[in-house]
């Protein structure tokens, strides 16, 4: 059977896959390692995008694909709510003693990050019996109607999915107001006592890699706390050593009550969890969580095998040095380029604000034409931000010199062609 080309596979994709799912892409990959996708035809790319912040640790690491393979062949599923297994019980005591906070802690297991989020959203409701949740400008949370509604940007998101879920309130975000904008959120929008959960990415994601001042989230949790008001770290995107911490709000030194966790987890099989306080984690009632795949056994496996190559090979020292490199190739194009206003993120967790420099409005098309600069050369790009004028980095840590220096020099090429 002769293979399918990049073009016959796409007017498959026309033709059975909704045209509401878009692709940044248009070669159909076949195989990844490390930092290099290779499609059908047999091209290569430098990922700079890691499946959306997925493949941290790179593609198709041989301790997860032998983890993968290894369970496949003893069990795949059983539903952890019929009959329970070791993986999953291993996994949980794993992710209690890697997130933050030096109190007792449990772990609930589901599929996706928007999963993750509705599920805190649910059992912060049921600890606190209140029913309102509060959320950022620029968030995003997923998908569902619940996080969709929590995320901030219209379009694509939420453009024609209404009605939205009630007792969601918005607030600006930390790089734009201090903390204390809550405390005026109690006075205009909702009753403080009503407020079951702040809930914050503490390195937005979606959003445009946004970071708030030292101190923001101190004074944000003192309040919440202050006002029996839960703090919940949606970490889907900034964790797993993404920002060169194992949890992005570790860099503010503070133990959120919650926290989210998905993406680079499990290294691209589907888990997402929630991880948080023993009291509050404990607060429903047997039955009220769960899900038939949630912590499944390949899942959890997988998950398993990314927490000891996190250990093993130094992964979040890795990242520490990627993002010193990242920053300071990005520093020497802030200098060249009129068009990259601010470096933003933390770590490898960087991106680029793109701003026209005649006008000083987002520059959205230019950082879609630098997009597909990259793609059309060999590099894996994306863009990220409420105005879509942010490139985003989000780099396998295992990426190598030569790589990078590659994938940067495609980078700066496209730079130059749309500061012109
Ligand atoms: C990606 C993301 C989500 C949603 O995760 P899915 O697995 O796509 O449902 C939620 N929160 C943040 C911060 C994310 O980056």
């Amino acid at each position: 059977m002769n293979k399918a080309t990049n073009q016959e596979l796409g007017a498959g994709k026309t033709k059975y896959i909704a045209d509401g799912v878009s692709n940044v892409s248009l070669n159909y990959i076949e195989s990844g390692d490390g930092a290099i996708l290779k499609d059908v035809e047999g091209n290569a790319f430098i990922d700079f995008a890691c499946g959306i912040g997925v493949m941290n640790i790179g593609h198709s690491n041989p301790r997860v694909v032998a983890a993968i393979k290894d369970q496949a062949e003893k069990l795949v599923h059983t539903c952890f709510m019929v009959n329970p297994y070791e993986t999953a019980v291993k996994l949980a005591e794993k992710l209690c003693a890697v997130t933050p906070g030096d109190f007792p802690k449990k772990a609930f297991f589901c599929n996706s990050g928007a999963e993750a989020v509705e599920n805190a959203v649910k059992i912060a409701r049921y600890y606190t019996k209140r029913p309102a949740i509060v959320v950022f400008e620029n968030a995003y949370h997923g998908r569902t109607q619940l996080t969709m509604t929590m995320t901030s940007k219209i379009k694509p998101y939420k453009f024609g999915f209404g009605p939205f879920c009630p007792e969601v309130y918005r607030m600006p975000f930390g790089d734009e107001v201090g903390a204390d904008k809550l405390k005026d959120v109690f006075i205009k929008k909702v009753n403080p006592e009503a407020v079951a959960a702040v809930i914050a990415e503490p390195v937005q994601g979606e959003g445009g890699f946004i970071v708030p001042p030292d101190g923001y989230f101190q004074e944000l949790i003192k309040i919440c706390h202050d006002n029996g008001i839960l703090f919940v770290s949606d970490e889907i995107q900034s964790g797993m050593g993404r920002t060169g911490k194992m949890f992005a709000i570790e860099h503010w030194g503070v133990e959120p009550d919650l926290i989210t966790t998905a993406k680079s987890l499990a290294a691209g099989m589907p888990l997402a969890a929630v991880v948080g306080k023993a009291e509050i984690m404990d607060a429903v009632h047997p039955g009220g969580l769960g899900g038939t795949y949630g912590g499944n056994p390949v899942a959890c496996a997988a998950a398993l095998a990314v927490l000891e190559v996190y250990e093993e090979e130094n992964m979040l020292e890795k990242s520490v040095v990627l993002g010193e490199k990242l920053w300071a190739r990005f520093k020497t194009w802030k200098e060249k380029f009129g068009i990259v206003k601010s470096i933003r993120g933390k770590g490898s967790m960087v991106g680029l604000e793109l701003v026209n420099t005649k006008t000083g409005e987002p520059a959205a098309d230019e950082t879609l034409q630098l997009v597909k600069h990259c793609h059309n050369n060999g590099v894996v790009a994306l863009s990220c931000g409420v105005y879509g004028n942010v490139i985003r980095t989000l780099v396998p840590f295992v990426i190598t010199d030569e790589q990078l220096e590659k994938g940067l020099s495609v980078m700066e090429a496209g730079l130059a062609k749309i500061d012109a």
